[in-house]
């Protein structure tokens, strides 16, 4: 791991959707370097608390700290964040690599890396997903497993400090989700980013996670390792949610 990912601080949340409270007061500490699942029922709030920290949403209360700097005044590109999403939202008229290299075009001139070294952080991507060669394809031509890595190396390109993955593996099958496990836990290792992944599947988060959020209506039940939440529950719904 060369380099290190931020911390993150999430303060006091609270995000409404009209009379709906998405978010109630969330707060969460996340270290450099950590792996973190929101887990939790459909609704309870994981996706919004996401787009919090992405700063794709901002917040009606509270604010977002990357390391101890308020993110909620920045401009989302100024976060220096690589998001995943589950339906990959590959730009499908674009070729692999050209995928993976839009987050570097669109930056304003003065930030925008040379030709050349687009074209060789791209290939050292490719490489670093195991898609050597695949740049020239588009994306219909690929299996989902591929897109998925795809749409990973496309969030890295951009030298994030933070990982943001919404239900990344939702829409595999179950034997190239497993692999995908792994390989996202190997890539978390490699990278040394921060990384929070949202999922509905508390075996994935059990298994992957530092650290597991678990979310309910907006609010936070517990946070703790998969071994505290075994054997310390804080509540009912986490012994129904997490398991015994
Ligand atoms: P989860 O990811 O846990 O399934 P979400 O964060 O996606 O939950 O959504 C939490 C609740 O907020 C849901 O009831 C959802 O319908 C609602 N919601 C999310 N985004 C919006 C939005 N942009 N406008 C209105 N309601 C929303």
């Amino acid at each position: 791991a060369e380099k290190r990912g931020s911390s993150i601080r999430v303060e006091n949340v609270a995000q409404d959707f009209g009379a709906f409270a998405a978010l109630r007061d969330v707060s969460i500490d996340i270290e450099p370097g950590e792996l973190v699942a929101l887990l939790g029922p459909s609704g309870s709030g994981k996706t919004t608390l996401l787009r919090v920290i992405a700063g794709l949403n901002s917040p009606d209360r509270g604010r977002v700290l990357f390391d101890g700097e308020d993110a909620t005044l920045l401009p989302v590109q100024a976060r220096h964040v690589g998001m995943v999403f589950q339906s990959y939202a590959l730009f499908k008229h674009m070729t692999v690599a050209e995928n993976i290299a839009f987050g570097l075009k669109v930056r304003p001139r003065r930030l925008r890396p040379p030709r050349a070294e687009i074209k060789a952080r791209v290939d050292e991507l490719l490489q670093f997903v195991q898609l050597d060669g695949l740049g020239a394809r588009y994306p219909a031509q690929l299996s989902g497993g591929q897109r998925q890595r795809i749409a990973l190396a496309r969030a890295l390109a951009i030298e994030p400090r933070v990982l943001l993955l919404d239900e990344p593996f939702g829409a595999l099958d179950a034997r190239v989700r497993k692999d995908l496990r792994r390989w996202l836990r190997d890539i978390h290792k490699r990278t040394g980013l921060t990384t929070v992944f949202v999922t509905h599947d508390q075996d994935e988060a059990m298994e992957l996670a530092d650290r597991v959020v678990v979310l309910n209506e907006g609010r936070i039940e517990q946070i703790g390792t998969p071994e505290e939440l075994y054997d310390r529950p804080a509540s009912p719904f986490v012994i129904s949610f997490v398991g015994e």
